[in-house]
């Protein structure tokens, strides 16, 4: 492991100034759980790391007046899950936080870190591997034709195919959350589907933050009646403590035998949480049956491009879909 120095600042304000200096080349930690493994596998060599823990970052779990939900970006991800009034109104987002990681991973991880994991792409973690244009910029990608079972049909390029790993995130990207960020010269608030970005010529450039600005809060509008007919479902490896093959975030707004309204987004599939606004338009006015949910989700794989092993993802990304559908319009 390249030796560091760790800072704990005694504040926002102090950890911004700390990660805005130009040198020496400083990273942020929160919880760890992904930090640590790549600083052990040597994949991060940072000369300084700084601490964003609950002293310096907010943790309260609050639903507002008007029913919007605001995660201090350092509640760990077991606080939220285990929150009664989020399970009660957010019941995607406590399911997507269940179905990752493990326990122990979830009592350290926090919400904010889990949003910046990096890529679970085998190439990018193994640095004998000289070909990753995500950790190494021009080097190219041993994944194009290479191992690619586990990589992107949707969003990728041909310098990088790497999915992203975050459950959370397909969660609140179908929940139209936005992200509180925090840089030296003041705030901002983004979009959580435009906070990642899709690799393009720059894989390196995951988000749209700026040098040394951070995530303070979590921001998401109070979902209604989308609440009640809502599931995420995670298909994978084995059955606990594995990163998703398909994930599928849906709610539905059934008026009657319709859909009034629907959020659909997916994990496991893209290089970013992918948002499927095609398929909430066919839904939208449908009937709230697996013909129409089988219908819509054909719109799930417009675009996509299968790589040599991973092709199967094209039907499971749709039957997926249709089974998430199938729950979610079934819930009382
Ligand atoms: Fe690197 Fe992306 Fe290629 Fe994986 S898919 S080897 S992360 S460039």
């Amino acid at each position: 492991m390249h030796p560091f120095t760790l800072e704990r600042p005694r504040d926002a304000a102090a950890a911004i100034a700390l990660g805005s200096a130009a040198e020496p080349a400083t990273e942020y930690i929160a919880g760890g759980t992904d930090m640590l493994q790549l600083l052990q596998d040597d994949v991060r060599r940072p000369e300084r790391l700084v601490a964003l823990r609950a002293d310096v970052l907010d943790d309260r779990i609050d639903i507002q007046g008007d029913g919007t939900l605001r995660l201090g970006a350092a509640a760990t991800m077991a606080d939220v899950a285990d929150h009664a009034r989020v399970r009660e109104a957010f019941p995607l987002i406590a399911d997507a936080l269940l179905a990752s990681a493990s326990p122990q991973v979830r009592n350290m991880a926090t919400v904010g870190g889990n949003l910046l994991q990096r890529t679970r792409c085998a190439y990018f973690r193994d640095v004998g591997v000289a070909a990753c244009n995500k950790r190494r910029p021009g080097s190219g990608c041993a994944a194009i034709d290479g191992d690619n079972r586990l990589h992107a049909i949707l969003g990728g390029s041909e310098h990088c195919i790497a999915t992203h790993a975050s459950d959370f995130a397909v969660a609140l990207v179908a929940l139209d959350a936005g992200l509180r960020l925090r840089a030296l010269h003041g705030e901002r608030t983004v979009a959580l589907e435009a906070f990642h970005r899709v690799p393009g010529d720059t894989p390196h450039v995951e988000t749209v933050l700026q040098p040394g600005e951070i995530v303070t809060a979590i921001e998401v509008p109070a979902s209604g009646a989308l609440s009640r007919h809502a599931h995420y479902l995670k298909v994978r490896d084995r059955a606990s403590f594995e990163f998703e093959l398909v994930s599928a975030a849906v709610a539905l707004e059934i008026d009657g035998d319709r859909i009034g309204a629907a959020r659909v987004a997916v994990g496991g599939v893209a290089t970013k949480p992918w948002r499927l606004r095609g398929v909430e338009d066919a839904l939208a006015g449908a009937r709230a049956d697996t013909a129409a949910y089988r219908t819509a989700a054909t719109r799930a794989v417009d675009g996509a491009v299968p790589r040599r092993h991973n092709a199967f993802k094209v039907d499971l990304l749709v039957r997926a879909l249709v089974r998430a559908l199938e729950i979610a319009g079934s819930r009382a």
